[in-house]
């Protein structure tokens, strides 16, 4: 009798239970009536090569990295797609059937395919980016954004050396903006992206006043709980077109799923409401 061969997948992390990625996955498994699980796992750094040796043996496909794994597997990983290189970090990993660990970040992808569904008049090209924040998740968003052939990005961070150092790392394009004189900018900027934690539940708000920004600006924040931020909030009522967070955190799922279960997902609002609930 031939035993069906059921396909696991899930995230690595540690904390990991404040992970939303299980219940995304698991909504596309039911959906696509793929009798596969995907399954939170709380992995301590000193264990997570040999974690990651041990889990194809047991019939997983991939795995999805998050905090504070996602610098490190780049160490342990066989193949490094020139995305993950670049940005410093993976989210998504898959075992090949050659053995080899493959690496690979889709949070740039996940952010250009979320503006494009939700602010499908979007044009990187049209005019400068002005980013806010230079942590894990700006690196993703500035790679993603030269990708896209933006003209020029301005870049701010309340710790100004991480701007600078971002900048050292992905050249000209960039130009950083000091914290305290982001708003004298705005005007500059056909896109304003919030890649800090500010506005975040339980975080201090971010306090811009956006006098200056055009209302032409495309306004887009990383933060998503709440699902409409503060500045979201204060773009919309300058008539600004504003896309949320959450959409960026489904688009960057899609990649792994598809390699790990063979379907491509939708990323609509049945599977919004899913996780907003
Ligand atoms: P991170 O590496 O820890 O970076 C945090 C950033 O926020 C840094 O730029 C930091 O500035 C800034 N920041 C924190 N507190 C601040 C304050 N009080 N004033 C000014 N700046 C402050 O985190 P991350 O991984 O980049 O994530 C950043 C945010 O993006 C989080 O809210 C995360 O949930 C969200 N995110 C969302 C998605 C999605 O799919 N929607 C994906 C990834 C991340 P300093 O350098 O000065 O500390």
């Amino acid at each position: 009798m031939n035993v069906p061969n059921i396909p696991l997948a899930g995230v690595i992390g540690r904390p990991i239970g404040h992970s939303k990625s299980p219940r995304l996955h698991s909504h596309w498994l039911q959906r696509y009536g793929v009798p596969g699980h995907y399954i939170p796992m709380d992995v301590a750094t000193n264990d997570l090569a040999h974690v990651l040796s041990v889990l194809p043996k047991a019939g997983f496909r991939g795995v999805n990295v998050t905090i504070p794994h996602k610098e490190a597997v780049l160490d342990i990983a066989d193949v490094i797609s020139d995305r993950a290189s670049l940005i410093g970090a993976a989210n998504t990993l898959t075992f090949q059937s050659d053995g080899k660990l493959h690496a690979d970040n889709t949070d740039g992808v996940g952010f250009i395919a979320n503006l494009r569904q939700n602010a499908p008049g979007w044009d990187a090209t049209a005019g400068p980016a002005l980013v806010l924040g230079a942590g894990g998740a700006a690196r993703a968003i500035v790679a993603a954004l030269l990708h896209e052939r933006v003209p020029q990005i301005l870049l701010a961070n309340r710790t100004r050396a991480r701007a600078d150092a971002l900048k050292a790392h992905f050249g000209g394009k960039v130009e950083v903006v000091d914290w305290n004189n982001v708003s004298s900018r705005l005007g500059d900027a056909t896109t304003l992206i919030n890649t800090t934690s500010l506005g975040m539940t339980g975080k201090e708000e971010l306090k811009l006043p956006l006098d200056n920004l055009r209302t032409s600006t495309l306004v887009t924040d990383l933060v998503y709980t709440p699902l409409t931020t503060p500045l979201l909030t204060a773009a919309a009522a300058k008539g600004c077109p504003t896309v949320d967070g959450l959409g960026m955190l489904l688009h960057q799922a899609a990649p792994g799923f598809e390699r790990w279960f063979g379907h491509t997902p939708e990323v609509d609002e049945a599977l919004r409401k899913v996780m907003l609930r």
